[in-house]
């Protein structure tokens, strides 16, 4: 029997261990889980919303033990895990509110009689989990699919196997009847089992590029729908007109946040030649006095990476960013500590072909980037393969919403840092994956869009 090991990147101890279950055991659930399909997709709006709004008094109820348990097994600090709890009960509140509007039918005016088009549920859809944010990603892709009428199936990320089960249980909590949401500790290398299954639908991955690529292809050879969301490398623009305190401020917390771990998180800074010494100056002092220490601590700013492997290939990246010209203001060095600790490093005067221009950077490490002008500044911030969310900082706001408009990626803020919300769409461009999550566009992404037609 494979067995899962949790390590607490804190402190590099093993915390828990998990059997791993076999694929005949999933294809079982899954056949239950189908059969149940067929009860679920008749429940009223009403009765499930009913229960997502059980499910949020769960999550709130157990908010200390569910953000303990994060903290311990991915490194959050654990004021965020207590509010990446809290925003997981307010998405469960919005679908249980919204749903009977979100996914009511729409009459469209023809020559029949009566046509319109009506939303139905597909069946059982797999998600394919990262562990950056253990809950929420989860409740991001289960509460809709769910409200929908779906049943939701999860593979979540190794390392946070505790998250996995704790959310499952949580379903249970609410009286979710069995078998509408579960958890597989599977390893990955039997996703493709799975994807195959004759009863599952559809596929929804969070995560890197290369996991997102091969369950697309395994998918798209079975004919069935995904939605990836992918990584990033967004650009955040700071307009010659900036505030810098608020700009560094941002940066800063930006930059760090979730350990320096967030798929949306501000990961490139185009500054504009006027005011690039002031900013450098400004963030680089603002970096070096945000302590780093154990998640657990309150007046901890950002603690350790989720796993050592990830902190070496970051520190390898760093290395590979210096030798091809990247200069190194700050940090750069694996502190002499346990755990997965990486400091919060910025590398100045980056250039497309530098490692920490082109690739995603995922840990507490800023690139940092000169441009001439606005046009030289979007040029250079499109200049990625990325697309998932960038900002402009200015003080002039049409000025800052003219650049959004040009930036490629999913979202772009101005004068705020990305951030998701269940009223808006959420998702990437060109290699942070397509599909979109949240709002009405992310509710109906696995809906059977259907036509009727009465003559
Ligand atoms: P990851 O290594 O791709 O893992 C994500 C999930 O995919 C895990 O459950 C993992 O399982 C599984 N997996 C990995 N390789 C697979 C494969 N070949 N086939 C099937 N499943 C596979 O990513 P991560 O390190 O957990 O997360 C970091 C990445 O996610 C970053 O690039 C980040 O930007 C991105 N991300 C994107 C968003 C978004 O909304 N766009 C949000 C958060 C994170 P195991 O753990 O068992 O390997």
């Amino acid at each position: 029997m494979e067995i899962t090991k949790i390590i607490n990147p804190a402190t590099g101890k093993k915390i828990a261990e998990y059997d791993r279950i076999s694929v005949n055991e999933v294809k079982n659930k899954i056949k239950t889980s189908h059969q149940v399909f067929n009860t679920w997709k008749n429940t009223s709006f009403d009765e499930r919303a009913k229960l997502m709004y059980k499910l949020a008094d769960v999550l709130e109820e157990n908010k200390e033990e569910y953000a303990q348990l994060a903290t311990r097994e991915m490194g959050k600090v654990i004021g965020q895990s207590r509010k990446e709890i809290e925003k997981c009960a307010s998405i469960c509140r919005y679908y249980a509110d919204n749903t009977k509007d979100l996914l009511a039918n729409q009459t469209v005016k023809t020559e029949a009689e009566k046509s319109y088009v009506t939303f139905q549920p597909i069946g059982v859809i797999l998600a394919v989990m990262p562990w950056n944010f253990p809950f929420y990603q989860v409740i991001r892709f289960a509460v809709p699919a769910l409200m929908a009428g779906n049943i939701g199936v999860l593979k979540h990320a190794s390392n946070v196997q505790g998250c996995a089960f704790a959310i499952e249980d949580a379903f249970k909590k609410a009286g979710f009847p069995d078998g509408t949401f579960f958890n597989l500790n599977i390893s990955s290398k039997h996703v493709k089992d799975i994807i195959e299954d004759k009863h599952i639908v559809a596929v929804t991955l969070t995560g890197s590029d290369p996991a997102g690529r091969s369950v697309a292809s395994i998918a798209g050879q079975n004919l069935k729908k995904t939605v990836m969301e992918l990584g990033g490398s967004d650009a955040y623009l700071i307009l010659d007109d900036a505030d810098m305190e608020k700009a560094t401020d941002l940066a800063t917390f930006g930059r760090l946040q979730n350990n320096g771990q967030t798929c949306i998180a501000a990961k490139r800074f185009v500054v504009l030649d006027a005011v690039y010494d002031e900013f450098l100056k400004l963030f680089t002092k603002k970096m070096k006095e945000a302590k780093m220490g154990l998640p657990t601590d309150d007046d901890t700013y950002y603690g350790p990476m989720s796993r050592k492997d990830l902190r070496d290939e970051l520190h390898e990246q760093v290395k590979k960013t210096i030798s091809q010209g990247g200069r190194l203001v700050l940090g750069g060095e694996i502190p002499d500590r346990e755990g997965a600790f990486y400091p919060a490093t910025i590398l100045a005067d980056l250039k497309p072909g530098m490692e920490g221009f082109d690739n995603e950077l995922f840990g507490p490490v800023a690139s940092v980037i000169r441009a001439k002008d606005d046009q030289e500044a979007i040029e250079l911030a499109n200049n990625s393969q990325f697309g998932l969310g960038s900002g402009v900082i200015t003080e002039n706001k049409e000025r800052g919403e003219k650049i959004a408009l040009q930036l490629e990626a999913g979202s772009s803020y101005v004068n705020k840092l990305v951030a998701s919300d269940p009223r808006l769409p959420f998702g990437g461009v060109k290699n942070s994956g397509y599909g979109r999550e949240l709002s009405g566009y992310g509710i109906r992404e696995f809906v059977n869009t259907k036509t009727i037609w009465i003559d």
